[in-house]
């Protein structure tokens, strides 16, 4: 397994253009454009931040997953993602440990990235995402 860095954090957010908007303004950061991941129920924006990224999520449907977040916790962070080398190899090994994971295989991700989630009840309390960018 080999993970290389934070690779972005997911914040939850109800209005992404105005969250955008927002982060720009107020922080100077730039949003690379807007992406929706009908698999997820949301439409993205990444803003570049350093090594990593901020990812706002807002929901396109109110039982996506987001929006239950939102419903549940209000809008904050939802999760955290790592990237990895190799999603495939990492996904094996993790299994291998008995990790309960939530994607047992990749799905896709904004920008083409390969992601698959791992149970918060293992990594205490936090959602976590490996992310494989090509
Ligand atoms: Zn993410």
């Amino acid at each position: 397994m080999n993970v290389t860095q934070i690779d972005h954090i997911g914040i939850a957010v109800k209005d992404l253009q105005a969250a955008v908007k927002w982060y720009e303004e107020t922080l100077g950061l730039k949003a690379g454009g807007t992406e929706e991941v009908s698999e997820q129920k949301v439409t993205v924006a990444f803003l570049p931040c350093g090594e990593g990224e901020l990812e706002l999520l807002e929901s396109t449907a109110p039982d996506g997953p987001i929006a239950r977040f939102i419903e549940k916790n209000g809008e904050g962070i939802q999760h955290i993602a790592l990237r990895v080398e190799s999603i495939d190899a990492t996904l094996a090994e993790l299994k291998e440990k008995g990790v309960r994971l939530i994607d047992q295989t990749p799905r896709y991700g904004a920008g083409g990235a390969r992601i698959a989630f791992v149970h918060p009840k293992e990594t205490k309390g936090v959602l976590l995402e490996l992310c494989e960018r090509t």
